[in-house]
């Protein structure tokens, strides 16, 4: 399947790895837009959140799981963090495989949902 995570999965496209398991690979966004911003990307192939069964929901929990160890390791879990999934068209999701954002290490800027 022509998926840039999937390659990054697949060890084909090279990654700065923060954290693996049998379930889960994060690394580091190529892109940073915070001093720490990493992506939580579950090995099987899912396009978006939309397409997760509930069968298969579980992912999402161990996903935030692996989150709270990462914060913990990084030392960015007092501080606090973010979660960003980005969905489809309006989301803004460019790659099509799913995918979380953790950003941390500096006080973060308002997001749309908190503009008024
Ligand atoms: P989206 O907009 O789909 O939620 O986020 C995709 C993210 O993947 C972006 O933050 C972008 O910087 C990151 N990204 C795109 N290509 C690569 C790559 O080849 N390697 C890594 N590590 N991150 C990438
Ligand atoms: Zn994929």
């Amino acid at each position: 399947m022509d998926c840039l995570f999937c390659k990054i999965i697949d060890g084909e496209i090279p990654c700065s790895k923060v954290y693996e398991d049998e379930k889960v690979l994060a690394f580091n966004d190529i892109n940073p837009v915070a001093p720490y911003h990493i992506l939580v990307v579950p090995k099987k192939h899912f396009a978006s959140i939309a397409e997760v069964s509930d069968k298969d929901m579980g992912i999402v929990a161990h996903i935030h799981s692996v989150i709270n160890k990462i914060a913990i390791d990084e030392g960015f879990s007092n501080a606090g963090f973010r979660i960003i999934n980005n969905c489809g068209e309006d989301g803004g999701q460019e790659v099509k495989h799913l995918h979380y954002h953790v950003l941390a290490g500096k006080k973060l800027p308002l997001y749309e949902a908190e503009k008024k």
